[in-house]
C-alpha cells in the first residue's frame, strides 16, 4: 500500500545516476559509490525528517541509527544459524526474547514455560506463529482443517498465512463506530476446526486495541489459541499504560493469551528487520523448529522458516533495546502520547471531520460532508503523508518521533485548516481516492481484476531498472 503512490515514478534516479543493466565487468571505487549512497540517503530522509509522515519512521533520530549501524557492521557477516562462530548471535538472540517476554508480563505465566523466537518482521512473526497453532493443533488435536478467527481490522500478514499456509480464514467485522470486534461474533465463528483466534493490540488502520480480555476469556472456555498481534504497540502500549493512558490489559496477565507478536523494527526503535514472537508454552514455539535429518549435507535444523540471517541485525536490535531501556521507551512514549492527543484536538476543531475510534498513538478520521481524500491530495502538496484507509474511507496518522519535534503539530493546525476548505470548495472525485479508497459499487470481480492489474505492474517496476531511453 505505502508503495501505491509511487506507481507514477519508480525510478527517479535514472538521469542522476547510470543504471546498471548487468554485473560491471570493473568494479566502481567505493568513495564514488558511497557517495552516490549519501546523496540518495540525504534524499530521501528529507520526506520524514519534517515530521509530516505517518508511521514508518517510528525513531527518526539519526545518532540512534548510527549507532545501531555500527552495531549492525560489527556482526553484520555472521551467520546466526552457525552459532559455534557467533556465540554472540545466543546472547543477542536470548536477551532480546527475555527482555520481550519481560515487557509483555511473561512472569504472570504459570504453569508453562514461556519462550519466544526473533524473526524478520511483523509479518515473519504473525507467519510463524500461524504456522506453529497450525502444526501444534494437528500433533495435539488431530485438526486437519485448521481455521483462524480475526477481527476484519487484523493486519494481511494473517490473510497471507492463511493463503501460504491452506488455513480457512475466517473474517468477523468490526463495530463501525468503536472499530473494535464484538466477542460474541468472535464466538459465533469459533469450531472444533478453530486453530487460534486474534486480536490486535492496537491494530493498524484505527491502533485501536480490541477487547483482548473478552478474547482471552473465549479461547480459553473455547480451548483456542489466541494471537495478540502487538506488532505496532507491543513497544509503546505498555509504557502508555504505565502513563496512566487509557491501556486495557492485552499481555500474558490474561491467561488466555497464548501468544504475542511485537515488532522491535517498529515502537522498538530498531533497525528494519527483525520482531519477536513470544510465546506462553515453550510447546508451541517448539512447533516453529524445523529437523531434517537425512540430508547428504547432514543434519539440518533451523528454529523457524528462515535460514541463514545476519548476527547484525540481532546486535542492532538487541543495541536498541539496551541502548534506550524502560526509561528511554517511556519518555519517548509520553511525548508520542501526548503529541497523538494535541493532534486529534486539532482535528476537533472541525465539525467536518469525525474521529474514528479512541485514538491512542495512532489517529484516524473521516468526514461526512466531503471526500476525505480530497483533505489527502492538498495536505500532500503541503509534504504531509498520510496513510489511506477505506470502508469507510478515511486517513491515519501512526504518530512517531519526527512527529513530536518543535512545530510539526502548528503546522498540522495550519495545514489541516487549509486542507478542509479546499475540501469544501471540491466537487469532482479526489486524485488519492483511486488509489487509497474504497470503490463506489464494491469490489466487483472486474474491479477486483483491474486494480490488481494496477498493483502487480507497480511491483513489476519496483523490481525492474528502467527501461532505455
Ligand atoms: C506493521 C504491522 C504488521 C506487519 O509488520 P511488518 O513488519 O510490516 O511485516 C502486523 N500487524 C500490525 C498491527 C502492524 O502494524
Amino acid at each position: 500500500m505505502a508503495g501505491m503512490s509511487d506507481l507514477f515514478d519508480a525510478h527517479p534516479y535514472q538521469d542522476r545516476y547510470p543504471v546498471q543493466r548487468g554485473l560491471p565487468e570493473q568494479g566502481r571505487p567505493k568513495a564514488e559509490i558511497l557517495a552516490e549512497l549519501r546523496e540518495m540517503a540525504a534524499l530521501e530522509n528529507q520526506a520524514w525528517e519534517t515530521g509530516q509522515c505517518s508511521g514508518t519512521m517510528y525513531c527518526g533520530d539519526l545518532d540512534h541509527y548510527a549507532f545501531l549501524t555500527e552495531a549492525f557492521g560489527l556482526f553484520a557477516h555472521q551467520n546466526a544459524l552457525q552459532r559455534d562462530m557467533c556465540p554472540s548471535a545466543t546472547r543477542f538472540e536470548g536477551e532480546i526474547i527475555a527482555m520481550a517476554l519481560d515487557l509483555m508480563h511473561a512472569n504472570a505465566i504459570e504453569g508453562t514455560e514461556p519462550a519466544g523466537l526473533v524473526t524478520s518482521g511483523g509479518t515473519g512473526s504473525i507467519l510463524q506463529a500461524m504456522l506453529s497453532y497450525r502444526d501444534h493443533a494437528r500433533a495435539t488435536r488431530g485438526i486437519t482443517k485448521p481455521n483462524i478467527v480475526k477481527p476484519e481490522t487484523a493486519h494481511p500478514a494473517f490473510v497471507k498465512a492463511a493463503h501460504l499456509f491452506g488455513l480457512e480464514l475466517r473474517v468477523v467485522p468490526v463495530d463501525p463506530a468503536t472499530t473494535l470486534v464484538d466477542p460474541a461474533a468472535m464466538a459465533a465463528r469459533i469450531d472444533e476446526n478453530t486453530i487460534a483466534i486474534i486480536g490486535s493490540a492496537g491494530n493498524y488502520p484505527y491502533g485501536t486495541i480490541d477487547p483482548i480480555a473478552d478474547l482471552s476469556d473465549l479461547a480459553l472456555a473455547r480451548g483456542v489459541g489466541l494471537h495478540v498481534d502487538g506488532c505496532l504497540g507491543g513497544f509503546i502500549l505498555p509504557f502508555g499504560e504505565e502513563l496512566g493512558y487509557a491501556v486495557p490489559p492485552f499481555d500474558f496477565r490474561l491467561p488466555g493469551v497464548t501468544s504475542i507478536s511485537a515488532d522491535t523494527h517498529k515502537y522498538g526503535y530498531g533497525l528494519k528487520g527483525t520482531s519477536s514472537l513470544l510465546f506462553r508454552d515453550k510447546a508451541l514455539r517448539n512447533a516453529a523448529y524445523f529437523y531434517v535429518l537425512d540430508w547428504s549435507g547432514g543434519k539440518y535444523f533451523s528454529p523457524g522458516m528462515e535460514g541463514s540471517r545476519s548476527d547484525g541485525l540481532l546486535a542492532s536490535a538487541w543495541a536498541s533495546l539496551v541502548a534506550t531501556g524502560r526509561a528511554g521507551y517511556r519518555a519517548h512514549a509520553q511525548e508520542i502520547f501526548a503529541t497523538c492527543a494535541a493532534m486529534v484536538d486539532v482535528v476537533r476543531e472541525h465539525p467536518q471531520l469525525r474521529l474514528v475510534g479512541s485514538p491512542t498513538f495512532v489517529f484516524a478520521f473521516t468526514s461526512d460532508d466531503f471526500d476525505i481524500y480530497h483533505v489527502a491530495d492538498r495536505m500532500k502538496t503541503r509534504g504531509w503523508r498520510f496513510n489511506g484507509l477505506q470502508y469507510p474511507d478515511g486517513l491515519h496518522l501512526a504518530v512517531t518521533r519526527p512527529q513530536t519535534r518543535d512545530g510539526v503539530v502548528d503546522r498540522f493546525r495550519t495545514d489541516l485548516a487549509d486542507a478542509v476548505a479546499y475540501a469544501q470548495e471540491q466537487t469532482g472525485s479526489a486524485e488519492s481516492t483511486a488509489i487509497y479508497g474504497g470503490i463506489p459499487g464494491g469490489l466487483t470481480a472486474d474491479v477486483s481484476t483491474f486494480i490488481e492489474s494496477v498493483m502487480e505492474q507497480i511491483m513489476d517496476a519496483h523490481q525492474s531498472v528502467p527501461a532505455p531511453r
